[in-house]
């Protein structure tokens, strides 16, 4: 494999030329050239050697791509002219964009960007970064397996891989592929010919079936249950007291509260089974807080919320059925004198009473609801 470096200043290179030359035996030839891209293109020009060139490190320097808007714009196209009119399909292109003070990364984004739409393959601050890229790279140019990347096949870079070199090679060289160009490059998946459907990533499909052994997939480690419930503190503010319901079966008095219905948001929850279990209407205040407990096969998600009654003369519910026994309202001292299902009432209670933080009832929202 060849290597063509672009620098503007090579000492600036250290550590990857020391990786060059500790390495020497992985590269048929690196041809370095100095800060031009008319150098650089006729190098490209005089190439004629059987190895191919697996990549082109571009190393700019961010000061003088700051102050020369045109050099940013220069590149680009130099890049794509890469790309298109050489038609190098399969060659890493790197760009390095050096920081000669501090590494802030300030305007990183925007002129990584830039190279990205022109096909660059990998952007970075680091030079580490590239050393280790370079490993892949190599290892691109391996023939110690039966499978080929059918981008780069053509062009002599990997071609006869391991599955497992083959997958880190796909990663790395194609994950910037769009979805409609995957499908024009690789419409087939290199390890099992299955085709691959509109919409799907073959990085998805690879890293779904084709993975490290022994490794689990994103997918089996995902997790797909999740419990959400809801209690709610209400207090009737002209007697500072707070609403219990007494639960069925002897259970203990306990939050207003329980597991949302299919298609419910949790403050329709929330006032439903108030409704529910005590016979109050209430009015959501705020949230006292958010509780996410992760546990083996499932998660629970719990949001307490403060609520206030519409009308504070009107009585808790006190005919037994489904939902509870009844409801009542109760002093913060008479709690002691109570069989409680569980601490909570106690602890919240009291934590209102102090007047500690409740939270806007705007912290929990839809997904893309307007911002307040
Ligand atoms: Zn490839
Ligand atoms: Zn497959």
């Amino acid at each position: 494999m060849s290597i063509i470096i672009e620098s503007f200043d090579f000492n600036r290179l250290e550590k990857l030329n020391d990786h060059l030359l500790k390495n020497s035996n992985k590269f048929h030839q690196i041809i370095k050239c100095n800060g031009e891209i008319k150098e650089i293109s006729k190098k490209l020009d005089d190439y004629n050697e059987d190895s191919p060139i697996s990549s082109v490190i571009i190393h700019l320097s961010v000061k003088q791509l700051i102050k020369n808007e045109q050099l940013v714009s220069n590149y680009r196209k130099f890049i794509e002219e890469i790309r298109v009119k050489r038609n190098m399909k399969a060659t890493f292109i790197i760009v390095l964009m050096d920081y000669e003070k501090e590494r802030e990364d300030k305007h990183f984004s925007v002129i990584s960007s830039q190279f990205f739409q022109a096909k660059a393959s990998m952007v970075t601050m680091s030079i580490e970064s590239i050393v280790n890229a370079l490993s892949v790279i190599s290892m691109s140019m391996g023939n110690s397996g039966i499978f080929s990347c059918p981008i780069c096949k053509e062009y002599g870079i990997a071609s006869t891989l391991s599955q497992d070199e083959l997958r880190e090679h796909i990663y790395m060289f194609h994950s910037t592929l769009s979805l409609d160009e995957i499908m024009e490059d690789i419409p087939l998946c290199p390890f099992c010919d299955k085709p691959m459907s509109q919409g799907s990533r073959i990085g998805t499909h690879i890293h779904e079936n084709h993975g490290p052994k022994g490794e689990k997939t994103e997918k089996e480690l995902s997790l797909s249950t999740i419990y959400p419930f809801c209690l709610v503190v209400v207090r009737r503010k002209r007697d500072n007291t707070f609403l219990l319901v007494n639960e069925a079966a002897g259970r203990g008095y306990w939050l207003p509260g329980g597991r949302l219905n299919v298609n419910e948001s949790m403050q329709t929850c929330a006032k439903r089974e108030t409704k529910e279990e005590t016979g109050i209407d209430i009015e959501l205040k705020g949230i006292l807080r958010v509780e996410y407990s992760p546990m083996m096969n499932y998660s629970r998600m719990r949001v307490i919320f403060y609520a206030e009654p519409v009308d504070e003369n009107q009585l808790p519910k006190s005919i037994p059925d489904y939902e509870s026994v009844g409801a009542c309202y109760v002093t913060v001292d008479e709690l002691k004198r109570l069989n409680l299902r569980g601490k909570e009432p106690v602890l919240w209670f009291n934590y209102v009473s102090n007047g500690k933080p409740i939270h806007p009832l705007s912290l929990l929202s839809l997904e893309n609801a307007m911002l307040p």
